[in-house]
């Protein structure tokens, strides 16, 4: 009979940490930062496969495979950044691992929401796939909103119950991903109520959005069962939330409400146990250039946080949430995930080990990560080329004559506004100082037109900017004015497979392909950072109106039918405040 035996590398770690075997690596001469008592300590760390076996004295040590002198630097275990869309990066999972490791990110829950909303289970299956044997730790979040406004749009696939149920029985997946259909928990909707059954059945975490929830709305959100929320949005909001038991995961991509949180939480007698830190969502070239979890650890030490306890919050704070007790701690047993730092408030990281091994140097993967064997989803823009008719914006039941259309008004933050029109010929003439917006569904599951609306303030683009990247739906959205620059713009996507593209004078000026289900490039990060600051830089000269960086957000704020206010989607103008399809005629005149 074969009796359960300790696993090989456990009994060397023993052995290494007693002194009867050499430690594989040693790391000599470093202060650990302890990130359960909060103490920087001088100590040495030994490692025995892909454990720390033991954080010793200084000096009492010597005898090991390789030592590593870390003269002076601090090691912090990796950081683990607790949700992340991948997908907006651009970058395939190894591809995203070979730029994030370096900055000292070891561990991700990421949520592959987007992937999800193209391609279903599918799009969850290859993120999985393609994360296997990464040196960075990928955990999974089952997607929870496919489609995340139903009803208002239609993106690849829906997920209810028995998705749910089907993705957290894989061993990939430790969680429901935010559950966005904040309106959905709250009023009780089928759909949210067997995903959070699914959930507690799983017996694994379950993830919130709760975005301006706050009273009896979120008591209700929270006593529903979920666990955590990152859309932040003041001081006051986060200590409502901690209050609430919610571990708040600080994200980065919101800088302007940091300053406040991070003051909020310093007047508390200790800064919460339930406070972690995530990115969710960093474009290429921000993630290329200033990092994640990096990133938002210094601009946290830069506002006042004490960088011990930015870190505890980066590391075992999500160990904690993640319910993994072999993350989070410089300390034996653990997993041998370290970060080294030359310079505490700068996040200066210099080396980064995972699981036991040297792996990434001065910012650079020591070895390249080879491509993953996971077969990548391509061809996923199911279109046929458009028409110059589809880029022209048409009244139905108005041939010609005068109309009232609705339009949508601002970027961003969208407001309902009304403007009468020419109609000639079936189509509206654009009135000077406006936009136009098209939307059109790539996912195959239905053939309706090219959906069309009239933007106000947004100024007269001298071209067209097109995107197959359209949270949450991804389908085709295009911005710009001429049809001849639309069309340019539309049909450069459909041709590449999908991605971002900008046209003027009639043809596409810069494409950056994302073949891979219509969001992902297959180019490493410092090329595609390089393209996608070209991308801005083109969509600058087309959209005069706002700083380039805005440009992309605001195409992807105007289709995010989950928001309040006006938007389009591949079902037309729809209103996220009343949840209702509305027409874009407002009446005959
Ligand atoms: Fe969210
Ligand atoms: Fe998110
Ligand atoms: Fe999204």
């Amino acid at each position: 009979m074969n009796m359960p035996n300790l696993d090989e590398t456990r009994q060397r770690a023993i052995r290494a940490a007693l002194g009867q075997a050499p430690f594989d690596v040693l790391l000599v001469n470093g202060t650990v930062i302890d990130t359960a008592t909060s103490e920087l300590r001088e100590a040495d760390i030994g490692l025995a496969g892909p454990w720390i076996a033991s954080v010793h004295p200084r000096g009492t040590r010597s005898d090991a495979a390789l030592v590593e002198d870390l003269s002076g630097g601090y090691v912090a275990p990796g950081f683990i950044d607790i949700h992340v869309h991948f997908e907006s990066s651009h970058l395939t999972p190894e591809n995203y691992a070979a730029v994030v490791v370096p900055q000292g990110t070891t561990t991700i829950f990421y949520d592959p929401h987007e992937l999800a909303n193209a391609l279903g289970l599918d799009g969850v299956r290859y993120a999985i796939e393609a994360s296997r044997g990464l040196p960075l730790r990928s955990i999974c979040a089952a997607p929870s909103s496919v489609p995340s406004a139903p009803g208002l749009e239609m993106s690849g696939a829906e997920f209810g119950g028995a998705e749910m149920r089907e993705m957290l029985s894989w061993p990939e997946v430790a969680g429901v991903a935010e559950a966005m259909d904040m309106n959905g928990v709250l009023g009780l909707s089928q759909r949210m109520r067997e995903i959070l059954a699914a959930g507690f059945e799983s017996g694994k975490l379950i993830e919130g959005h709760a975005r301006g929830l706050s009273g009896a709305r979120l008591q209700a959100y929270v006593a529903a069962g979920v666990g955590s929320d990152h859309e932040l949005t003041s001081g006051e909001d986060a200590l409502e939330k901690f209050r609430a038991g919610m571990t708040v995961e600080l994200r980065g991509s919101h800088d302007y409400v940091l300053p406040a949180i991070v003051e909020a939480v310093n007047r508390l007698p200790q800064i919460p146990s339930t406070l972690t830190l995530c990115t969710d969502d960093v474009p290429p070239d921000v993630l290329v250039e200033k990092g994640g979890m990096r990133d938002l650890l210094r601009r946290l030490v830069r506002y006042g946080m004490d960088p011990v306890q930015a870190i505890r919050c980066a590391t075992l704070n999500a160990a904690h949430h993640l319910r993994r007790g072999d993350l989070g701690v410089v300390a034996p047993g653990r997993c041998g995930d370290l970060v080294v730092l030359s310079d505490l408030r700068e996040i200066a990281v210099d080396r980064v080990f995972c699981a036991g091994r040297l792996v990434a140097r001065g910012g650079r993967m020591l070895e390249p990560i080879p491509p993953s064997p996971a077969a990548r989803p391509t061809s996923t823009v199911h279109l046929a080329s458009f028409t110059i008719d589809d880029c022209r914006v048409s009244v139905p039941g108005v041939g010609s004559g005068r109309a009232k259309i609705r339009t949508i008004k601002g970027a961003r933050f969208s407001s309902w506004s009304e403007l009468e029109v020419e109609v000639r010929n079936g189509y509206v003439e654009v009135p000077a100082g406006c936009a136009v917006m098209l939307v059109r569904h790539r996912h195959g599951r239905h053939s309706a037109p090219v959906q069309q609306a009239v933007l106000e303030d947004w100024g007269e683009p001298r071209g067209a900017v097109a995107t197959t990247y359209s949270h949450d739906s991804h389908n085709l959205v295009v911005i710009g004015r001429s049809p001849e620059d639309m069309q340019a713009a539309a049909n450069a996507l459909i041709a590449s497979g999908g991605g971002i593209a900008v046209a003027r004078d009639g043809r596409p000026v810069k494409v950056v392909a994302m073949p891979i289900a219509g969001m992902l490039s297959d180019q490493p990060g410092e090329l595609l950072a390089q393209a996608y600051r070209e991308l801005r830089a083109a969509a600058d000269q087309v959209m005069q109106w706002k700083p380039p960086y805005r440009t992309f957000k605001a195409i992807e704020g105007t289709a995010l039918a989950c928001n309040a206010g006006p938007h389009l989607t591949d079902l037309g103008l729809i209103d996220g405040t009343l949840g209702e399809i509305v027409g874009i005629l407002a009446g005959k005149t």
